[in-house]
């Protein structure tokens, strides 16, 4: 089943608590989110499954966590004072701001911004028709002060990227852990974009999670690194459960790189009424990064090959995955809905939703369902609980018939309930049912850690 468009995920995420509008009961804040309980839950799992990944299963990459607040220096010498702008144009009638280049990608048009070249495209807001001003160049850092002052001496910027917090650390992380070249350095953290045209849910927002690493190179290892990470990276998801069909790599044309890419490719995930769209990229960054900021900070950040004899400024090929989007890509590629399976003929319902979740990823692990609220039940249900909560995240849930239950579970991608029922008090078993089968198991109490040890686990 494959969705036309956010409208299911967006109802599902705000009814069952992953995701809500960033202070809505004032109206919302415009394409800012705030992650529910379920929802914090998803995301951390994500994240965690990024870092395990990228960095406890490897001994070529340690972790780092920078402030989000930079020396303003940071931006000079990264370009983004100079070069992090889109393309702006208002409409004189209804006063609503558009990108140049998408409102021209969208008539099939390559972006060229030279004034007569846009004034030949008759392009008209697309809202109201009404006549466009010239393009500008519009800076997407946001600005704020340090300090008691408001004034330029205090004027600093909220980061618009994670990794340059990675490369003004190069030499305290590389000389701390006695890294020698290749290595990598990974990090997971907020970064903020004054967006022109956010939207489509938290796919563009203007303050995001970035999951970053940068690997260190020499330039001779290029190829056969940029392969290597373009390879894990498109795995990682694969491993999670993605649908193959719903991703794709994608070459950046050599008009569209980055000021400081040499050569980039995204990872594109298929969203429902979008299309395949920007998911993480893989770059070539050269050695554009730590040349500029040796210039700017006057330390040299070149590395010495004691083997080699050789001295060099590392080159780097960096991945660079959102954690938003790829939370919102793995919520969809999960979803389905499904004709009633479940109930008998009279007590059918006509639709149910199913989140298909990897194991690893899914908010909760157990829900543990006593078929009575009252003692003995409850307490045998508690006891079952705690067994199993220091370990997994349970949920306990006592209200409304046994099929109501699964069928909430199965919404927000429970893998397994536990149901504790009145025979239970005598055979010391529970029934274990499967999200994705729904076969349903008998199980030893004292065994259950056992069993879903090797469920979790295997
Ligand atoms: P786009 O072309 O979609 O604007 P980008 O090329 O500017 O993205 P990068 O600078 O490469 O993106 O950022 C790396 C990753 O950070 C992206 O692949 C994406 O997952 C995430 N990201 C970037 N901008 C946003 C945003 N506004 N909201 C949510 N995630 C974002």
């Amino acid at each position: 089943m494959s969705l036309e468009n956010l409208e299911p995920i967006v109802s599902l995420a705000k009814r069952r608590g992953f995701i809500f509008q960033s202070s809505e009961i004032y109206g919302g804040l415009s394409s800012c989110y705030d992650y529910g309980p379920l929802g914090v839950e998803l995301k951390n799992n994500v994240k965690r499954a990024w870092w395990k990944a990228m960095v406890q299963e490897r001994n070529d990459v340690v972790g780092l966590d920078a402030a989000i607040l930079m020396h303003p220096k940071t931006w000079e010498a990264s370009g983004h004072i100079a070069g992090f702008t889109d393309p702006l144009v208002d409409c004189k009638d209804c006063k609503k701001r558009w990108r140049a280049d998408h409102l021209l990608e969208a008539k099939g048009i390559k972006p060229d911004f030279r004034p007569c070249e846009w004034d030949k495209h008759n392009v008209v807001c697309p809202d109201c028709g009404g006549d466009l001003t010239d393009v500008r160049k519009f800076n997407l850092m946001f600005k704020t002060f340090m300090g008691a002052l408001e004034d330029n001496t205090s004027q600093i910027y909220l980061r618009p990227e994670t990794c340059q917090g990675i490369y003004v650390n190069f030499l305290n992380v590389q000389q701390s852990m006695r890294k020698k070249i290749p290595f990598g350095v990974a990090q997971i953290g907020k970064a903020f974009r004054n967006e022109i045209t956010p939207g489509n849910f938290t796919f563009r927002t203007r303050e995001f999670e970035q999951m970053e690493q940068q690997y260190f190179i020499h330039p001779d290892q290029k190829k056969e690194v940029f392969e290597m990470w373009k390879k894990a990276r498109m795995q990682w998801y694969l491993d999670f459960g993605m649908k193959k069909e719903n991703l794709q790599f994608r070459q950046h044309k050599s008009d569209e790189l980055a000021h400081y890419a040499a050569e980039a490719w995204d990872i594109e995930y298929n969203y429902p009424g979008m299309g395949f769209k920007e998911l993480a990229g893989i770059h070539d960054r050269g050695n554009w990064d730590l040349s500029r900021h040796s210039e700017y900070s006057g330390q040299d950040l070149s590395y010495f090959d004691q083997e080699k004899n050789e001295k060099f400024i590392p080159h780097i090929v960096e991945t660079s995955d959102g954690a938003d989007r790829a939370t919102l890509a793995f919520l969809i590629d999960a979803y389905e809905e499904i004709d009633a399976r479940s109930g008998s003929d009279d007590a059918k319902h006509e639709k149910e939703y199913v989140l298909r979740l990897h194991k690893d990823l899914a908010p909760i692990k157990i829900a543990i369902l006593p078929l009575s609220k009252k003692e003995p039940l409850q307490n045998l249900s508690n006891e079952i609980q705690n067994s199993l909560r220091g370990t997994w995240m349970t949920q306990h849930d006592e209200t409304g018939s046994i099929g109501k239950r699964y069928r909430r579970q199965d919404e927000i991608g429970t893998p397994y309930c536990v149901t504790v029922d009145f025979d239970s008090l005598e055979d010391k078993k529970v029934t274990v049912r499967d999200r994705d089968t729904m076969e349903q198991e008998r199980v030893d109490i004292g065994e259950l850690k056992d069993y879903f040890n090797s469920k979790f686990y295997n």
